[in-house]
This record gives structure tokens, sequence and C-alpha cells, in this order.
């Protein structure tokens, strides 16, 4: 039986990466400083700890795994890595991790890690026309990330790519652009612009308003879960050793993405453009390169992932919505009818209040 090793198994795509694995018979350990947030891991051992420490990494690696698959990072949104304010710890951490992760692997005689890079390695200066960025895989170079956590995801990929030259591992990279899809963060500071534009559309009320950072012309790509996680398995089964993008070509403003879950949400919602952290102008995946090379490349619409994604939320918020106390909920059922304070029984599917005792008037309509 194959066996493998998931770290950063406790997060998004790696809880992904885990479930499928399983699916596909594997036998899996996962790694992480955490548990998965939002479902049972079904990782046949999972082991909670710090990847930065040497030990654990041993620990963890305690056996020739056919395949590694790398996610754990210090990592969030655009709240989170373009601020400036995480700097130090992305970089310190991540890189860390990776150092410990590569070199722990190396000394089991494992070949084939795969590493999760970034489209923000590429440089800033080729994503400044939000109608036409540069994201082709061999762009990358003369390097200008616009963020320290591009800088190390370039420091990272140049890790593996030397463990591959030097010691004859095989080490497979892809440039990951805007993951999205259920149980991924949707709240707490670190969440990315799909979940955190959802999580607003579903806690708006009808006819009330978003905040959208900048002027949401920006363009961006976003490829669903599902469709990362094939790319994923193809690209660490390949013979092919450079980085790849994994992302999806369909490039949108974030004003459309917004309209898009409006539409889905049935809301229609004014926007409001505040100041915000907000990274390069445009940003598309360019898939000629992972078309030639493993003859797939993604192709599920967005509209189809983030009906997916925004029911998922929706479901969220609404249960993380604070239930009524029973002070309230006898409040709430105690109704004026015909000028008298009576006890009401109120209808959850209507919103109807119906007099609790038999002899009263007729139901009524709760105020508007
Ligand atoms: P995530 O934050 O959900 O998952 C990362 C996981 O790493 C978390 O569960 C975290 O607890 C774990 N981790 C952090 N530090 C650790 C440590 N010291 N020891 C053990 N575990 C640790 O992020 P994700 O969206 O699942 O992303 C996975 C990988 O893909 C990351 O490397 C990320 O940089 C990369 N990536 C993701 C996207 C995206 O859109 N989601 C885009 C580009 C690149």
């Amino acid at each position: 039986m194959k066996q493998a090793l998931v770290c950063g198994a406790g997060g998004f795509i790696g809880s992904h990466m885990v479930k499928r694995l399983r699916n596909e018979g594997c036998w899996v350990r996962g790694v992480d400083l955490k548990f998965p947030e939002f479902s049972e891991t079904p990782a046949d051992d999972f082991v909670t700890g710090d990847l930065r420490d040497p030990d654990l990494c041993r620990a963890v690696v305690d056996r020739r795994f056919d395949e590694v698959f790398q996610f754990a990072a210090d990592m969030g949104g655009a709240g989170y890595i373009f601020t400036g304010e995480h700097d130090a710890n992305v970089m310190q951490n991540s890189a860390t991790i990776n150092l410990n992760v590569v070199e722990t692997c190396r000394r089991r005689n494992i070949k084939r890690i795969f590493y999760s890079s970034s489209a923000c390695i590429y440089p800033a200066y080729n994503q400044q026309d939000a109608d036409n960025p540069n994201c082709a895989e061999v762009s990358a170079y003369p390097a200008a990330p616009d963020s320290d956590y591009g800088w190390e995801k370039l420091f990272s990929e140049r890790l593996y790519l030397a463990y591959n030259r030097n010691y004859g591992m095989e080490c497979r990279i892809a440039r990951f652009h805007n993951i999205f899809g259920p149980e991924g963060t949707w709240r707490g500071g670190r969440e990315k612009a799909v979940s955190a534009l959802c999580r607003k559309v579903a806690e708006a009320k009808p006819g009330g308003s978003i905040e959208i950072w900048g002027d949401g012309l920006q363009t961006r790509s976003f490829l669903y879960i599902d469709e990362c996680i094939e790319g994923v398995l193809r690209l660490t089964r390949s013979p092919h050793s450079g980085p790849l993008n994994i992302g999806s070509e369909e490039m949108v403003t974030i004003n459309r993405l917004a309209a898009m879950a409006m539409e889905i949400a049935g809301k229609k919602l004014d926007i409001h453009h505040i100041p915000g952290p907000l990274g390069v102008r445009g940003r598309n995946s360019d898939n000629r390169l992972i078309a030639s090379t493993l003859g797939w490349k993604p192709s599920q619409p967005l509209r189809s992932g983030l009906e997916k994604t925004y029911a998922w939320i929706e479901a969220q918020v609404a249960k993380s919505k604070p239930k009524k106390t029973s002070v309230e909920k006898d409040l709430a059922a105690t109704l004026l009818v015909n000028d008298v304070i009576q006890p009401c029984t109120i209808s959850p599917k209507t919103g109807t209040a119906t007099p609790s005792l038999p002899s009263m008037v007729s139901p009524i309509s709760p105020p508007a």
C-alpha cells in the first residue's frame, strides 16, 4: 500500500489532500499544529506538532514515504501577508519548516516531495496592468515579488530544486493561484478574498452593503479546491521537475467576484470601497506550460465552485450566530395582541406569531 505524509494536514488544502489520498487507498499520516477545524480528519495517523522543530520532523518522517506533500506555512490572505506586520514570522516560520522537511526527507532517502509555492513569487513589475498580467513560469526572474511571503516561497522553491540537483531528489513545485472552496478559513484575519467576500455577503441584510478593499478593479483568478488537488497529484506523479502554475485562467475583477456572490445569494447589496492591503493590480494563471507538460489544465468555471463555497460559508455564518437565550425566547414570544401583552408561539418558518392560549384572537404578523 502506498504511504503518504501530508504536512499542513490541518489546513485548508492539506485536509482536502488527506481525504483524496485516503479515497485512493493510501495510508496517510498528517502533521500540523492543529487538527482540521471543520471536519474530522480521515488520516490513518495524525500528529499535532511543530515542523519548525527538527526532532518532531524526524519523528514524523520515520519511514520512507512514497510521497510527501508539503503544505505547512505561516500564511493568510491579503490582510495577513500584505500589511507587513507578519513578515518576520512568515519568513522565519515557513523557511524553517521547509529547511527541516527537505533535509529530514533526504536523510530517509525519500525522493518525492510536493512543495506548494505561490503566484506571489511573480515580479510586481509584470502585474501592474489589471488586464494584461504576465505570470508565465519563465517570467519569475529577475525576481521582484511584492511581499516577503513571496520572497520566502521563491527561496524555498530554490531550496527544493537545489536538493533535486545535488542529492538526486525528485521534488515537485506548484505555484498556486488563489485556491478556494468549502472548509477554507472564512473569518479571523487569515481568510482570503473568496471566503471573505462570501462571508460579507452572507452576513449582510438584504439591501445592505459590503466593504471591498481598493476600487475593486484589481483582477485575479480563483481555482476550486478539487481541481487544485487533481493538479497537485498529476504534477507530483509526473516527470516534470520545474515549477508549474496551478490556477484558473478565468480572470475577474474583485467587483465582478462580489457581484457573482451576490447573484448566488440572491441579494442586492451596495459596495463601499475602502482603503486596505491590495497586492498587485492584476494576476492570472498562465496555463500554457501545465497544458503542454501534463496534458491537463483546470477547466471548471468560477461560478460552479463559488456556488458550492457560498453555500458552505452561508451555513457556517448561520451556525455561528449566537443562539437566543431562553429569556430572550420568552420575551420574543410575548406579543401585543389587541393592546394586551399575551404569550405567543412564533413559527420558525414563517415568523408568524400565534397566541399560546386557544381562546385568544387569530394569528398576527410580528412588527416589521
Ligand atoms: P492553511 O493556512 O489553511 O494551511 C497551512 C497549515 O500549515 C495550517 O493548518 C497551519 O496550522 C500549518 N502550519 C503552520 N505552521 C506550522 C508549523 N510550524 N508546523 C506544522 N504545521 C504548521 O493554508 P492553505 O490555504 O491550505 O495553503 C497550503 C499551502 O499552499 C501553503 O504553503 C500556502 O502558502 C500555499 N498556497 C496557498 C494558496 C491558497 O490560495 N490557499 C495560494 C498560494 C499558495
